[in-house]
C-alpha cells in the first residue's frame, strides 16, 4: 500500500472520531447526538454545529400542580382552604385564588 493512502485513511479515521467526539454534544439536544453525528459525518462537523445550534434544548415535558394563593399574603397552599389561614388569624377573610404551578 502507498504511503499516500495510508495518510488518506488516517485521515478518513481521524475525521470520524472528530466527528464522533463533536456528535457527544448533542445529547442534551433534541437532535441527539445519533443524527447529530451522521449529519456531521456527511455535511462535515461545521453543518453538524449549525444543525446544533438551530436545535433546542431537550423539552421537558411541563408538569403543572394546582396550587391555592393568598392575594393578600401572597402564600401558596396546596390543599383548598375556604379562607387563607394565616390572614384569618389576623382577622381578615382573604379568599384563595386556585394557580396552576409549575412543576420541574
Ligand atoms: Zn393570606
Amino acid at each position: 500500500m502507498e504511503e499516500k493512502n495510508l495518510i488518506l485513511i488516517a485521515l478518513i479515521v481521524l475525521y470520524i472520531v472528530i466527528v464522533f467526539l463533536f456528535s457527544r454534544i448533542g445529547k442534551n439536544r433534541e437532535i441527539g447526538s445519533r443524527k447529530l453525528f451522521w449529519r456531521s459525518l456527511f455535511l462535515t462537523p461545521v453543518l453538524g454545529l449549525a444543525f446544533y445550534f438551530s436545535s433546542g434544548h431537550r423539552k421537558m415535558i411541563p408538569y403543572t400542580e394546582r396550587k391555592y394563593k393568598c392575594e393578600r399574603c401572597g402564600y401558596v397552599f396546596s390543599e383548598e382552604f375556604e379562607y387563607c389561614p394565616f390572614c384569618e388569624k389576623e382577622g381578615f377573610k382573604q379568599e384563595l385564588s386556585p394557580v396552576k404551578q409549575f412543576m420541574t
